[in-house]
């Protein structure tokens, strides 16, 4: 009989003790919002990316979750993304790298099945493979 133990969890004897040992700190799919997966996801291999938490209040819930990272989707565009894990308000903006001061529109938006402008513009800038 396979054996997991769950730290401060004494007295817990998971069905398939091997499967949770495994799945251990995953996230369950069907239970999480889909902005804590991104978030979550791309924290990890092979993304790693360096979010910062931005002490505002989002506009939209007013909660003080919201991180924020900068990544480089393209070449000559640096990308801002900002993302409330609370309401998964995504804010995506688009920076010049190459001329300093051009910038698109910073859009936002909390629609995620399916995706609004702006979450998939967030998700374009952190998904994509990092530029030189
Ligand atoms: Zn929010």
């Amino acid at each position: 009989m396979p054996w997991a133990f769950f730290p401060g969890r004494s007295d817990y004897v998971p069905g398939d003790p091997l499967a949770e040992a495994l799945g251990a700190g995953r996230t369950n799919r069907r239970a999480s919002p889909p902005w804590i997966r991104l978030f979550q996801q791309t924290s990890g291999h092979p993304w790693w990316l360096p979010w910062r938490h931005d002490g505002r209040g989002c506009p939209g819930c007013g909660q003080r979750v919201t991180f924020a990272v900068w990544t480089r989707p393209r070449a000559d565009r640096c990308a801002y993304s900002a993302l409330c894990l609370a309401c998964g308000r995504a804010t995506s903006e688009y920076v010049s790298a190459t001329n300093r001061g051009m910038s698109e529109a910073s859009l936002s938006g909390s629609e995620w099945s399916p995706p609004c402008v702006a979450v998939a513009r967030l998700r374009r800038a952190v998904f994509s493979p990092p530029q030189g």
